[in-house]
């Protein structure tokens, strides 16, 4: 008894303490703790002994205990009530009890025991009968990690054991435990028997159920929520422990519902979310609305629209209203229109133009139909601006714009907003006249008649007959002008054949001579008559007619001083003709010895001073490599190393070589230096100033966007400069474009690619005309491509590509359309427009190095002049094409470009300040119409996704300088 009250003591004692916690992913099959009243347990008679033990007012434990210590071979059992395992195969038992130490008691007790064993025994039901041993499977001998001296219980030192056993894997129903005690002074104060569960849980709006644990991890796959879909199969990792790891997969909220929490609820009114993958419902966007729940999409306003591929998140919108400002540049029998944008775009960025032709009478108009051609086309327009060709001289012609957006087709019965300007085209040279027709009248006079020119394109002021003897073709002829349709001509060498051709004239000029005439004259005419006129060149005709008399020189230029003469009513006013080089460069190839060329003009350099490093590009000569280049006395430089590749034949040596003679007369910092040649050895090299950034072409695109325009408009400089110092030698270049500039580390532009020789053959740009020769057709001069007529005037228009090329970085003049397309659509007028974000001042030097009229573009002193002046006033540049103002006005030097610039949508405005990569932000947050963001503040930009703050300066300042702007001119 004494033992029995010491171990009670030492139970109140430690009972006091909050042991009892039990984990929620653990699901009880037995519990002594909770059990109310005495347990149904079976224990030997005079063993264990069940102790209900008052903890407080609230908590009764049932403990066992037994302390038989005094004799030998006790063998006292407990056997716990039927437990059933439910869905548990994997059972644990946790004990939790005391046991004494056999030293702390009296001498009697040597037979003591410090442990006890722990069995169990499965069973469906029914109770193990005696002897249990042979029920009952050994599970473990418990022994205290903890035991208890009697001076311990008075110090109320706890030394409560606490033991876990993970029982074999369970199959029957059931099973019962037992407490084998052989001797040992123990309290079972508790038994446990539970087992593992993760419990029912929500990942990822996916929902797993509760699933008992095992010794493995198991892959659980989970359902979404209601409201939610998969994204990806949801599953979730049971541990043996009863705990959720190793979530994969999920889900979302479809389309209609936004999470909140593990939950997805309807989007409410006013709001919408169009996708599952979105997060969050959004306010329906401007112009829309919604009363339902769950809306996924919102529904437009009445008068307002969206197009079949606008997203949700799109505003509704509405057709535009018409373009502005249509203005129209009338050039002979073409027109060019150009128009603003409409005053209201429908808050799109898609509008677009049509643009109607009629001809009109002084009664009523009618469509022009397909004679008419439009550059680029007539529908679909995305720039404002068109040309309009092959219109009837002379006639006034009604032309709509009409603006359209990507809701417009959505209201099929109203038409387009548009604006009408009526043109009247000018007067055109007349057409080619028909064949005339010869009479003889009398003895030595012929009749010569001929139908006016269909179509006259204007009124005919005259007709010019041309007639000569046909021997003498090409060296004399007589011209008679006349305003009626047949002439009488007399006075012709008889036994004779004559020509005559007939041409019309109206204010624009003359138009083409007719088929020639042949007609041989079998008379007699007076002797001694055309001899005078020939010598004379006085006129045979008494007014109105008039005869010149011209002699035609074979060289070519005699004959263009006789054009002259010819044509002076039309006066030539060009730079070009009268420019004189105050010194010029000289053809190597007119010396006799090419060598000599080479030796005059150029630096023979040892191979052993160059160390060639690395190719860097190739032509058709051969390789071009980078390298160095260590002259005597001289630090060592960087340079280009043009090679002539082995087996070259002496005409491909003198062609390569003469690139380097005539680069050698060249001394000016915006064109490529020559250092020198290496002739005296192979490989044949050609040595120039290394260009660290190459090819400007292919520097300009590799560097998309990455300029300002006062840089870009420096490059220009630059390469007006040398085109200045080569036309100031007499040179021309005949191949100026953009891959033929290179550029070094500072940005500086030089021209390189020279040789009269090189007749273009290596430029890939390059194509045979019907002439034999190669030109490189986008870059150059009509002229120069029909004629061959090469001057520093064409070499202006290829400056003009040029510039066009720097301003679009790179890109392809004339984009895909084939060279016949070009050559056609220059013809017809038409010009490439301005690049984007180019300034208007700059698009217009374009169009004037394009003039159709050699004579009437600049020259390169007067292009060098105007950059210049751009770049010490760069407010002319801050007009572009997005600003109403800056539509082309005035000459080359007098144009005065806007002050300010607006834009037209977010996009173009963050395009503009190269922010672009946020246009789908602002799109998505509905930011659509430029007018939106001149609200926003710092906040409104984190919120679409602005967080760098560099980006959040650039654009709150653009947003702050566009609000004053926008202030000063409302
Ligand atoms: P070319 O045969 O002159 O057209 O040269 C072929 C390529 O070599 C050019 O497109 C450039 O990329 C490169 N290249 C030619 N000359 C130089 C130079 N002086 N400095 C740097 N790269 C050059």
């Amino acid at each position: 008894m004494t033992m029995t009250r010491l171990t009670l003591a030492f139970l109140c004692a430690f009972l006091e303490h909050p042991v009892w916690s039990r984990s929620s992913n653990e699901v009880n099959l037995l519990d002594t703790i909770s059990t109310v009243g005495e347990l149904d347990w079976t224990a030997s008679a005079d063993g264990w002994e069940q102790l209900p033990v008052n903890l407080n007012t609230s908590l009764t434990v049932q403990a066992f205990q037994v302390c038989n210590v005094n004799g030998p071979n006790y063998d006292n059992w407990l056997v716990t009530e039927w437990v059933p395992r439910r869905e548990a195969h994997h059972v644990l038992v946790e004990l939790k009890f005391t046991l004494r130490d056999c030293s702390s008691l009296p001498d009697q007790t040597r037979n003591c025991k410090e442990t006890f064993n722990f069995l169990y025994a499965e069973s469906d039901g029914s109770p193990p009968q005696r002897p249990y041993e042979r029920h009952f499977v050994k599970k473990s001998t418990i022994a205290a990690d903890k035991i208890f001296t009697q001076i311990d219980v008075g110090d109320r030192v706890l030394k409560l054991n606490t033991r876990v056993i993970q029982l074999p894997r369970l199959t029957n129903q059931g099973f019962y435990l037992g407490f084998q005690d052989t001797g040992a002074c123990v309290a079972l104060v508790s038994v446990r028997a539970f087992y593992k569960r993760c419990p029912e849980t929500i990942r990822h709006l996916a929902k797993f159920p509760a699933t008992v644990s095992n010794t493995k991890l198991q892959k659980i796959p989970g359902t979404c929520v209601s409201g939610a879909i998969v994204k990806e199969p949801p599953q979730l990792h049971c541990d043996a422990d009863g705990k959720w790891v190793v979530p994969i997969g999920r889900c979302v909220c479809k389309a209609g519902y936004a999470a909140t929490g593990e939950k997805c609820r309807m989007c409410l009114q006013g709001t919408y979310k169009d996708k599952a993958e979105h997060a969050a419902c959004l306010t329906c966007p401007a112009h829309s609305t919604n009363t339902r729940l769950g809306a996924t999409s919102c529904e437009c306003d009445p008068g307002f629209n969206r197009a079949f591929s606008d997203p949700a998140s799109y505003p509704c919108s509405s057709p535009p209203s018409a373009p502005q400002d249509v203005i129209s540049k009338v050039n002979a029998t073409s027109v060019i229109l150009e128009w603003s944008a409409p005053q209201n775009s429908g808050e799109r960025e898609d509008v677009k133009y049509q643009v109607l032709c009629q001809l009109c009478d002084s009664l009523s108009c009618a469509s022009c139909g397909d004679s008419v051609h439009f550059l680029p086309r007539k529908d679909g327009l995305t720039k404002r601006t068109v040309t309009i060709t092959r219109l009837k001289a002379h006639s006034n012609y009604s032309f709509t714009v009409g603006a359209i957006n990507g809701v417009s087709h959505l209201t099929p019965n109203i038409p387009p907003s548009s604006t009408t300007v009526v043109v009247t085209t000018n007067q055109a040279v007349p057409a080619q006249i028909n064949e005339p027709t010869v009479k003889l009248q009398g003895k030595d006079n012929i009749l010569l008649k001929w139908q006016p020119p269909r179509p006259p394109n204007g009124v005919i002021l005259e007709y010019e007959i041309k007639y000569y003897e046909k021997a003498q073709q090409d060296t004399t002829f007589l011209i008679v002008r006349t305003k009626e349709t047949q002439r009488i001509l007399g006075s012709l060498k008889p036994n004779t054949v004559h020509v005559f051709e007939v041409r019309a004239r109206t204010s624009a000029g003359y138009g083409a001579y007719s088929k020639p005439k042949e007609l041989n004259l079998a008379i007699s005419p007076e002797p001694g008559l055309m001899l005078a006129a020939v010598a004379g060149g006085t006129a045979i005709f008494v007014v109105p007619f008039c005869l010149l008399i011209v002699c035609f020189c074979r060289r070519r230029r005699r004959s263009l001083a006789a054009r002259l003469d010819l044509e002076e009513q039309i006066p030539i006013k060009s730079a070009h003709v009268n420019l004189r080089p105050k010194k010029n460069c000289v053809d190597p190839l007119t010396y006799e010895d090419p060598n000599k060329a080479i030796l005059e003009f150029t630096q023979e350099i040892d191979a052993s001073s160059i160390k060639i490093e690395k190719v860097i590009g190739s032509g058709e000569s051969g390789e071009v490599c980078r390298g160095r280049l260590k002259l005597p006395g001289e630090p060592e430089v960087a340079v280009a190393i043009k090679t002539l590749k082995a087996g070259y034949s002496e005409k491909q040596r003198r062609d390569f070589l003469s690139e380097a003679s005539i680069m050698g007369q060249f001394q000016h910092p915006n064109i490529i230096r020559l250092e020198g040649v290496v002739t005296k050895s192979t490989p044949v090299m050609i040595v120039t100033e290394y260009m660290e950034n190459g090819s400007l072409d292919s520097f300009l695109r590799k560097n998309d966007g990455q300029f300002t325009a006062i840089q870009l408009l420096g490059m220009l400089r630059g390469i007006a400069a040398g085109m200045k110092y080569l036309a100031d030698m007499n040179y021309i270049h005949r191949d100026l474009a953009a891959r033929n500039v290179l550029v070094n580390g500072n940005l500086m532009c030089k021209v390189s690619d020279f040789g009269l020789s090189r007749g273009l053959e290596d430029d890939p740009q390059a194509v045979y005309t019907t002439h034999g020769g190669k030109i490189p057709i986008r870059w150059t001069a009509p002229e120069a491509i029909t004629l061959r007529k090469f001057t520093s005037a064409s070499d202006v228009w290829s400056f003009g590509i040029v510039m066009w090329e720097v301003m679009s970085y790179g890109e392809r003049p004339y984009w895909d359309m084939n060279n016949q397309e070009v050559i056609q659509a220059i013809d017809e007028g038409y010009r490439l427009p301005t690049p984007m974000d180019c300034p208007i001042a700059l698009h217009h030097l374009m169009l004037d190095c394009w003039q159709k009229e050699h004579a009437n573009r600049p020259s390169f002193t007067q292009l060098l002049a105007y950059l210049e002046k751009l770049l010490q006033t760069p407010s002319l540049l801050k007009a572009t094409p997005g600003t109403p103002q800056g539509r082309p006005a005035g000459s080359l030097l007098e144009r005065n470009p806007p002050e300010y610039t607006t834009f037209y949508s977010v996009a173009e405005w963050l395009e503009a300040i190269k922010m672009g990569e946020y246009k789908e932000n602002f799109i998505n947050a509905g930011y659509v119409p430029w007018s939106s963001v001149a609200h926003m503040t710092l906040e409104d930009l984190r919120r679409v996704g602005v967080t760098l703050a560099g980006h959040q300066k650039r654009i709150m300042t653009s947003i702050q300088a566009l609000r004053t702007q926008m202030g000063n001119t409302a």
